[in-house]
């Protein structure tokens, strides 16, 4: 389990209807659904992270009507009961979109998916074409995007995001209807579309397993970490386990295979001091210099050193209480409390961002994660190194070499990968899983969604210390093209 190759498999048009019924056999028979997108852009910034709620949602319909997904992420995970607990079978897809109607590009978000690998080439050559808003003749007629998310919807799985409120407003608009014009509509409708609950994983991260940061890569490597740890100690502790397909060679010529090695292990042979982490980077999963920055962006490191100052806080702490003659060993109030560095910067000063995003510059947590470095290129370095050959050059500082081994160890493919929303939709059903697992009393027979109740139907909301619910509220009712369609669904 300390490394593994995650296959993502690519849905463009011209393999669609062949792929159509792996793919729906894996949404039918799974046990809770992951999704990603990729969008074209998302507007104003500073709209977007308006005080009022209600506001906000305006600000993402406006972005949603606008704008268009440009690839959708779908992983499986279906729980294998004859295996050991908290076993899943992992079925990974990413569709590569075409909008037919006129949509906004924003030259920042093209810019930063041409600099991750994203290939618009592909994208109009061989996008799967669909219409926004309801539906029009032969939209729901096999092998269509919006059957597809019908099929989504009738399997009535949980619906794993990461920061999902953006998402949610794109599918909506994008896939099944015309966006009502109220929040609490929205809500309504999705209560219904997903009776079986939708889990946020960065509202469940930063709530729930009180992590330092909450952007996705974050998140993800620290609970494989921590499944890792678990994982060692032989079985006596539940410790989540995944499988893979083992692919016919025709779909293997679909397939994209992103290698994960645990890096935190490699860096620890490596002699040599790491190099100093980026703090914006570190704090949000982002940073202005993007590639060109020449702190490091290595996730890994990056959870490393806030182990160590975690560690080393502890420990004054420790010797404070000592001090003070109070036992260490007793539960502290504060002992719990994470130290939330999107807290420190967000909360004293909300309107920073919006002041920022008003001057043009992206606000400091880029909305739904889109400037996510995934793998942070070594700049002083060439770009592909061959498997294996790790630290054979002579490099002048352990910076370049550790940087060096980064670049090897992470794959060719992650630079070149075409499929980030497939691989971020399988890393937000990595941490659900995981967190499902960790959870006392998480049975063989107990359903995923009544596993994590505190995080069930609630989204994270940028800046705000609570939630948007997705409920059905007595004074909302739901929208007229959602009652219309829902029929339809479940007919
Ligand atoms: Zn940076």
């Amino acid at each position: 389990m300390s490394s593994m190759s995650v296959p993502v498999i690519d849905v463009q048009n011209n393999n669609f209807k062949e792929l159509w019924p792996a793919l729906t056999l894996a949404i039918k028979t799974s046990t809770f659904i992951a999704v990603d997108t990729e969008l074209s852009g998302l507007g104003s910034r500073k709209a977007l992270l308006a005080q009022s709620v209600e506001d906000r949602y305006k600000a993402i319909c406006q972005a949603a009507r606008t704008r268009s997904v440009l690839s959708l992420g779908i992983a499986c995970y279906k729980k294998l009961s004859d295996k050991a607990p908290h076993t899943y079978l992992v079925q990974i897809y990413n569709l590569t979109l075409l909008c037919m109607e006129d949509y906004v590009i924003e030259p920042q978000s093209v810019q930063f998916l041409v600099q991750h690998g994203f290939d618009f080439n592909k994208q109009y050559s061989q996008g799967i074409p669909y219409h926004k808003g309801n539906d029009k003749g032969g939209d729901l007629q096999n092998h269509t995007i919006r059957a597809l998310f019908l099929e989504v919807i009738r399997t009535r799985k949980p619906l794993i995001l990461h920061n999902g409120l953006i998402d949610l407003v794109f599918l909506y608009q994008c896939f099944y209807a015309h966006l009502p014009e109220h929040l609490g509509t929205f809500t309504a409708d999705l209560s219904e579309i997903f009776p079986a609950g939708v889990f946020d994983t960065k509202y469940a991260s930063e709530f729930e397993m009180r992590f330092t940061a909450s952007y996705l890569e974050y998140v993800y490597k620290k609970c494989k970490r921590e499944n890792c740890k678990l994982a060692s100690l032989g079985g006596s502790k539940p410790y989540l386990s995944l499988e893979f397909c083992s692919y016919t060679e025709r779909q293997l010529s679909y397939v994209d295979f992103r290698h994960c090695t645990e890096e935190h292990e490699e860096n620890k042979k490596g002699e040599g001091a790491s190099p100093a982490v980026c703090p914006r980077f570190s704090a949000y999963g982002w940073c202005p210099s993007g590639v060109a920055c020449s702190l490091s962006h290595n996730t890994d490191l990056i959870i490393e050193e806030d182990e160590k100052n975690m560690e080393v806080r502890r420990k004054k702490k420790k010797k404070k209480w000592k001090r003070k003659g109070t036992c260490s060993e007793c539960p502290d109030v504060l002992e719990g409390a994470p130290p939330f560095k999107q807290v420190c910067v967000l909360d004293p000063e909300p309107v920073n961002e919006a002041k920022q995003a008003e001057n043009g510059q992206p606000g400091e947590e880029p909305m739904k994660e889109q400037n996510v470095n995934m793998e942070e290129p070594a700049e002083e370095e060439p770009p592909h190194e061959a498997e294996g050959q790790t630290v054979s050059k002579t490099s002048h500082e352990g910076k370049a070499k550790t940087a060096e081994k980064i670049q090897s160890i992470t794959n060719k493919q992650s630079e070149s990968g075409t499929h980030r929303a497939g691989f971020d939709a399988f890393m937000t059903g990595y941490i659900f899983a995981y967190m499902v697992s960790i959870q006392e009393g998480a049975e063989l027979d107990t359903k995923v969604e009544d596993c994590l109740p505190d995080c069930l139907n609630k989204l994270y909301l940028s800046g705000k210390s609570v939630p948007l619910q997705i409920v059905k509220s007595t004074y909302s009712n739901s929208s007229k093209a959602h009652t219309q369609k829902i029929k339809l669904v479940w007919s």
